[in-house]
């Protein structure tokens, strides 16, 4: 898919599944096993635009409450600030 990284100009990619972190507003969704190639040297993942149409879609759908996601985790909240000083 991919023969040079956009961030780091590396040229040797490996396949892997990943977690892919959806964002729309405050709004965060995620989706494990998503398969990308990851750029050996900085980690930069790449995802083919056909699987991220999907994405995109289901996200509509379960964000719009037109669907139900498979599960819901908690997410651990902080402040920067407090921590800042
Ligand atoms: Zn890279």
């Amino acid at each position: 898919m991919n023969t040079v990284c956009q961030f780091c100009g590396n040229k040797n990619f490996t396949k892997k599944h990943v977690q892919y972190i959806y964002r729309r507003g405050g709004q965060i969704l995620l989706f494990n096993n998503v398969p990308a190639e990851v750029c050996d040297y900085c980690g930069e993942e790449y995802f083919d635009s056909v699987n991220l149409k999907k994405i995109e879609h289901e996200s509509e759908q379960i964000l719009s409450s037109k669907k139900k996601s498979k599960r819901s985790i908690d997410v651990p909240v902080q402040e920067f600030t407090e921590i800042a000083q």
